[in-house]
């Protein structure tokens, strides 16, 4: 690490003093004056963390029994101290030796703290700014966004000007106290053991001014119940520090209860402590597999996307249980393109003498994994048929994440299918299904149309949707990134494959015009013809081809693939990733465009071509800002414009 200073203070003879990593100094000066005003939620950090010890203890002690010994049951007490203004919360859990202490109370292991730091920072600028809804954003309270950063601790100096924490590891011989006034130092040193916990953690609060009201045992009681309900080791009150203490809590696993026996609030606050997410589960699914095999499963799917949904270093929040003791918090009992639902699975079955890595691939497990998949996509089904209102909620957040499983999961491709919904030509508020589309197939449509893009607005007025739209015929709007892929995979939906409008020809002249479109000539005239070979000579560098369309009826030119070639968005993406080489694109040309006749009488009247080469030019560089990408060389486009101008002009 490097970054503490380690010195002798001269009371203590071991004690050493440690400066805080640069990114945990400027965490505390935010927590102090940013998140402040809810100070409330240091309580239900601090209770997380000790619930967290003891159930690492309890998985410890599988191996080794004599960890937990004879010692009292797990349980976390809160004590008033009016006297001395201290409020301490205890834990009998497993502790933390010296190295531990530094490691985890002065520096900060997750990566994605330094995103948090940035968005809280953001905030305390825009301070005084009406509080914006905005999804995952700035908006959201600091206080809400510490549960999902791994920075709870910290939030003790909101309340209190000194955080004394005494801690002796479950089995170690040593005992420790860590002191902060949080303001950029910390000082440790061992403690007699006499003075120290018997096992486990106390954290010693000096309340501050302004944080006096946490002396109070009402207010304590309201915030266990309000923020802790669902903790699943008991929480007790002792309202002074000789008093007997007073159970606020009874700890019981809510996964463990029968459903009839949990209330909607119960579940609300177990998927809060579960995802350290603040808001309200869009899903809440809890059943008891019987059967092979015995397990118990409580799922959600949060109500908002959970800030790290696109972080490859992402925590996972699946936590695994065998009988009660907590084996696993990140465990792989999901594909990859469910990670957004929260869940609980408790088994009976699984072996508890193995690793964590050897349950993982036990069949029992795979089992077990496949159970949960299926369920889950089953209630995600029930919703989508039953609840369309929470459904397309569901899918606005998850669609991104979900439609990953149609390429990576083919054999529930036809599943995700039913689920997946889609913003069209035709529905450009999105929410059409694949079966909507297939309902409403026009005449002699035998493809289902795509355009993959960046922005679903944008795309809704592409040129290359024009022979679509006279016809009627609906396109879907593609744009999120993993589209490019799975579409380029599926066979097709209902027998209909998908079709880009990007490629090839676009079978669209089967297809009659929708009433009152313009009617297009057949037929290429031949000056057009010849206009078209200048055309593709003068762009050779830059296209495969250029050739008359039947897609246009607006605009004058567009962009497509090749016959055979990829999607142009796909093979854009896979260039960028270095995984793939781009093709020349073919330029179409609006053959009933009244510009594109009045160069073919131009071409064929004038001895000079140096206007229409111009044109040639402008056409394709026009075409390539339509399709959003850049042009290639401004400086030449620039001049060409400049030039054709003023020929107009003169
Ligand atoms: P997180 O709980 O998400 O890891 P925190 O800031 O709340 O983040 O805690 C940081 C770390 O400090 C924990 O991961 C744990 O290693 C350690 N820690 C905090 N409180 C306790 C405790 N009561 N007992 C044991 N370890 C603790
Ligand atoms: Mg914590």
């Amino acid at each position: 690490m490097g970054i503490f200073v380690v010195t002798t203070s001269i009371d203590a003879p071991d004690a050493q003093s440690h400066a805080f990593q640069a990114d945990v100094s400027r965490l505390l000066h935010l927590m102090v004056h940013s998140i402040y005003s809810d100070r409330d939620i240091f309580l239900r950090e601090l209770i997380s963390n000790g619930a967290d010890a003891c159930e690492k203890l309890r998985y410890e002690a599988l191996a080794n029994p004599a960890l937990i010994g004879e010692e009292a049951p797990f349980a976390i007490e809160l004590t008033l101290d009016k006297e001395a203004g201290t409020l301490t919360v205890s834990d009998n859990g497993v502790g933390m030796a010296r190295a531990d202490l530094v490691e985890a109370l002065g520096t900060i292991a997750n990566s994605g703290t330094r995103a948090f730091l940035e968005r809280i920072s953001a905030n305390a600028e825009k301070k005084g700014d009406a509080e914006s809804e905005e999804e995952g954003g700035a908006g959201r309270s600091g206080a809400d966004l510490i549960g999902q950063f791994g920075i709870g601790f910290y939030s003790a100096f909101m309340v209190a000007d000194k955080v004394v924490v005494e801690t002796r590891k479950a089995g170690g011989a040593a005992s420790w106290r860590w002191i902060s006034d949080g303001k950029g130092a910390y000082t440790t040193e061992p403690i007699a053991l006499e003075a120290a916990p018997a096992r486990g953690t106390r954290v010693i609060l000096h309340l501050n001014e302004e944080s006096k009201t946490y002396l109070e045992p009402w207010k304590l009681e309201s915030i266990v119940r309000e923020h802790s309900g669902a903790v699943a080791v008991p929480i007790e009150l002792r309202e002074t520090p000789d008093a007997e203490p007073r159970r606020l809590t009874d700890g019981a696993a809510v996964w463990a209860k029968p459903r009839s026996a949990v209330t909607s609030e119960e579940y609300t606050d177990f998927y809060r402590s579960l995802a350290g997410q603040y808001d309200e589960p869009a899903l809440t699914v809890h059943w008891r597999a019987e059967g092979r095999h015995e397990y118990t499963v409580l799922a959600f799917v949060p109500g908002s996307r959970p800030l790290d949904l696109f972080d490859p270093a992402r925590k996972g929040r699946n936590k695994l249980y065998v009988r009660r003791v907590l084996i696993n918090q990140d465990s792989d009992l999901l594909p990859g393109w469910m990670r957004f639902v929260r869940l609980v699975v408790d088994s009976a079955d699984l072996p508890l003498n193995v690793s964590r890595e050897m349950i993982q691939t036990s069949p029992v497990f795979t089992a077990i994994r496949k159970g949960v998949t299926n369920r889950i996509l089953q209630e995600l089904t029930k919703t989508a048929e039953n609840d369309s209102e929470a459904y397309a909620k569901i899918w606005e957040n998850f669609g991104p994440v979900l439609k990953e499983g149609l390429y990576e999961d083919p054999e529930r491709r036809d599943q995700l299918f039913k689920l997946a919904r889609f913003a069209t030509t035709t529905h450009p508020e999105g929410g059409r299904s694949l079966a909507d589309y297939v309902a409403g197939l026009k005449e002699n449509q035998t493809s289902i149309f795509y355009l993959t893009g960046e922005d679903a607005k944008r795309m809704g007025s592409s040129p290359q949707l024009e022979g679509f739209k006279a016809r009627g015929v609906e396109v879907l709007l593609l744009a999120d990134p993993v589209d490019a892929f799975w579409v380029s995979t599926a066979l097709g939906f209902d027998g209909k494959p998908f079709k880009s409008v990007t490629q090839g020809g676009a079978d669209l002249k089967a297809i009659p015009l929708a009433e009152g479109a313009k009617e297009e000539s057949a037929e290429t005239t031949a000056d057009v013809a010849v206009l078209l070979a200048f055309f593709k000579q003068t762009l050779e560098s830059v296209t495969a081809d250029v050739r008359a369309s039947e897609r246009l009826a607006e605009s004058p030119a567009c962009l497509v693939a090749g016959e055979h070639g990829p999607d142009r968005r796909l093979e854009r993406i896979l260039a960028q990733a270095g995984r793939a080489e781009l093709t020349k694109p073919v330029l179409e040309i609006n053959p009933r465009h009244a510009l594109v006749q009045a160069l073919a009488k131009r071409y064929g009247a004038d001895a000079d071509k140096s206007l229409v080469e111009d044109a040639a030019w402008l056409l394709h560089d026009e075409a390539r800002l339509m399709d959003g990408e850049q042009l290639a060389d401004p400086a030449a486009f620039a001049a060409r414009l400049t030039r054709v101008l003023a020929k107009a002009a003169s």
